[in-house]
């Protein structure tokens, strides 16, 4: 063994959480070291080319507006951006984008070079060094010794990962990459709790072999919203997706290989994501439908790659290739690599502090996949949480726990470690319960202060920020100086009630049936507001009337939190429940609402429908 050098700061894996992770810290000004199996490698996305859609885009701003790289790098790399959602409210609209794989690892190597004080070293971890019960640093396989403050883990699907093809197994962190053996064997020995999931991944199709001529095509939106508040237009040119659907042969083909399928055949172990459904889980689970969508995605600009979104599977390679050639638009259609699942080690996010430090093991954080979720943009959340609060353990500073009031990450935080997960977590909007607070156009104006504070933003992100933040209170300053009365609005053709209540500009700008013409015919001053200024301040307007009821309700929620349920409750047949949860709700038989409000899958809204179900049944038994 000979020593290397001593960090404050050691982030064992290059994926999406440990990226977030070491630039995080890096930013605090800890001495960090990155270690990862390939440093060609970091930033690799292991499943879709593709970042952000709903919920998810949240993340995303989020860790932009604390001046974390993901954002960033998915407008460098992105070749198709959608809005999602975005016929419906600003709250509940999800930035995605289409990324070209090798722009955005390259994209995201680039941003980590710019973080001063981060080191990247190459080599697996096998193993960690305790101090009695506080991990003080690494080993590398290769005899090297890392010492530091505090330790990071993001090794992702790797630990102990087997890879699964129909009957075919072996071991692999993904395709292409070893597994993590000697450092999962480690961890069993010293931390509780470790479960088993799995997840899978499509088949890559060449794309020559595709007759696009045949297929629907998808384009991106023609005016496209960038994930980070510093971008402000698409880096490369911009792609076409194709769509297709899978029909009634593809389902008989499936159907009738299923017990040669790793998922059905019995070979895995590990619970995969429900919302994410395989092929196999599709036809099984959703027997009715006689068709599901296909979206045929590009790798890249310079890459004939497919990646069809919508088919994974653990099928032989055969029948893959048998189901894919039967979809219209595929008849002829070469794999370029099968389909996989895979299954891996995580660790119960239960036993994690808020700070994701382990409860057990000072010095030891845990983030990303080996907690239980799925997705990069999880992923990178948790990271720069972690990443964050190492470097002030090590320090010796404030570090900064997110709550559900604040953003999505303090929702995704508060879920894992106070419910745990049964399969792997992803992030919805349907989690959040101050949703019209929390939404993606504001998670600059809710976290990038607390991230200047807590020394997470550089400065041209903290200028650029302090310049917008004068801006809005500018702008909002000129919409509301300027007041109107009912009868002054009708002369300017805006017929409200009669009822002699004067309104602010700014109020107007929440009413949809006022446009920004008629605010500008009214306050000319306003057209010296910048229009995106001014946009984002019609935003806040609109939901400003809902957040006041909203935070109202949950304040409500929160006194009745204790609300005694009676054990003979019943929840089979609750009408606005799900099947699936009335008949958790009926297993687990809560006690209370608060612990109603613990059950993975319990969303606010159906926590709300179940106090009300509560208190009639109450009233009822006074009768
Ligand atoms: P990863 O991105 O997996 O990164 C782990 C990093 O740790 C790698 O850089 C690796 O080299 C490094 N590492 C591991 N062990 C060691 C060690 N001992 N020493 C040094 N370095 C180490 N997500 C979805 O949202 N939807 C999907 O449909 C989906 N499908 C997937 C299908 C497959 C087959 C796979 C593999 C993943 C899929 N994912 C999917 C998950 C997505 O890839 C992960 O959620 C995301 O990459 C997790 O990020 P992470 O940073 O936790 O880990």
């Amino acid at each position: 063994m000979f020593h290397v050098k001593h960090f404050d700061v050691v982030v064992i894996g290059g994926g999406h959480a440990g990226v977030e992770a070491a630039a995080a810290a890096a930013r605090m000004g800890a001495h960090t070291a990155l270690v990862t199996l390939s440093a060609a490698g970091i930033g690799t996305m292991s499943c879709n080319p593709a970042i952000g859609g709903l919920g998810k885009g949240h993340l995303v701003r989020e860790v932009d507006a604390l001046d974390g790289i993901m954002g960033q790098a998915a407008d460098r790399a992105g070749i198709q951006f959608r809005l999602l959602n975005r016929s419906k409210g600003p709250a509940v609209q999800g930035p995605r984008a289409q990324a070209d794989r090798k722009l955005y690892r390259a994209a995201v190597q680039g941003l980590l070079a710019e973080h001063q004080g981060l080191d990247i070293l190459e080599g697996e971890v096998v193993d960690l060094i305790f101090e009695g019960d506080v991990c003080r640093g690494v080993i590398l396989g290769d005899g090297r010794t890392v010492r530091c403050a505090a330790v990071i883990l993001t090794t992702g699907t790797f630990l102990n990962g087997i890879i699964h093809v129909g009957d075919q197994q072996r071991p692999g962190g993904r395709v292409g990459d070893p597994a993590s053996e000697k450092l999962a064997h480690r961890l069993r020995e010293v931390s509780p709790g470790r479960g088993r999931l799995k997840t899978g991944t499509p088949p890559r199709l060449d794309g020559r072999t595709i007759r696009w001529d045949a297929l629907e095509s998808q384009p991106g939106d023609a005016d496209p919203v960038m994930f980070s508040f510093l971008s402000k237009a698409p880096f490369v040119r911009q792609v076409t997706c194709g769509i297709t659907e899978t029909n009634e042969q593809t389902h008989d083909i499936v159907r009738a290989n299923l017990n040669r399928s790793a998922m059905y055949g019995g070979h895995i172990e590990g619970v995969g994501p429900r919302y994410c459904p395989s092929i196999e889980d599709k036809v099984v689970r959703f027997a009715d439908k006689a068709s599901h969508q296909v979206f045929l995605e590009p790798e890249g600009l310079d890459d004939d790659t497919i990646y069809p979104n919508g088919i994974s599977s653990s099928l032989p390679v055969d029948v893959q290739e048998a189901y894919v050639r039967s979809i219209r638009g595929l008849e002829q259609a070469v794999i370029l690599q099968p389909a996989y699942a895979i299954e891996y080690d995580f660790f119960d996010p239960r036993g994690l502090k808020s700070t994701l430090e382990s409860a057990t093991m000072a010095g030891l954080f845990l983030a990303g996949q080996i907690n239980g979720t799925t997705g990069y943009e999880e992923a990178a959340a948790q990271g720069l949480v972690a990443g964050c609060n190492a470097a002030a353990l090590a320090l010796d500073r404030a570090g900064w726990v997110p709550t559900r009031r604040n953003s999505y990450m303090g929702v995704m935080l508060d879920d894992l470690l106070n419910r745990g997960v049964t399969e792997p977590y992803r992030m919805f909007t349907s989690r959040a319960e101050f949703r019209l607070a929390l939404r993606a156009d504001n998670a600059d104006q809710r976290l990038t202060a607390i991230g200047i504070e807590h020394g997470l933003v550089r400065k041209e992100r903290a200028a650029a920020w302090c310049r917008k933040s004068r801006a809005l209170e500018h702008g909002r300053g000129v919409l509301e100086k300027a007041s109107f009365t009912p009868h002054q609005l009708a002369q300017s053709g805006i017929k409200l009630s009669q009822d002699g209540i004067r309104r602010t500009a700014l109020q107007l700008m929440a009413l949809p049936e006022v446009s920004a013409a008629q605010i500008l015919a009214l306050v000319p001053e306003a057209a010296g507001i910048n229009v995106e200024i001014r946009t984002q301040i019609g935003r806040d307007a609109l939901y400003e009337q809902f957040l006041a009821r909203a935070n109202r309700d949950a304040s409500a929620m929160e006194r009745e939190e204790l609300v005694l349920i009676p054990a003979d409750f019943e929840y089979r047949d609750l009408p606005g429940l799900s099947k699936e949860l009335q008949l958790k709700l009926d297993r687990l038989r809560p006690a209370t609402l608060v612990a109603a409000g613990r059950i993975e899958g319990m969303t606010p809204a159906a926590l709300a429908l179940l106090l009300g179900r509560v208190r009639r049944h109450e009233r009822s038994a006074v009768q």
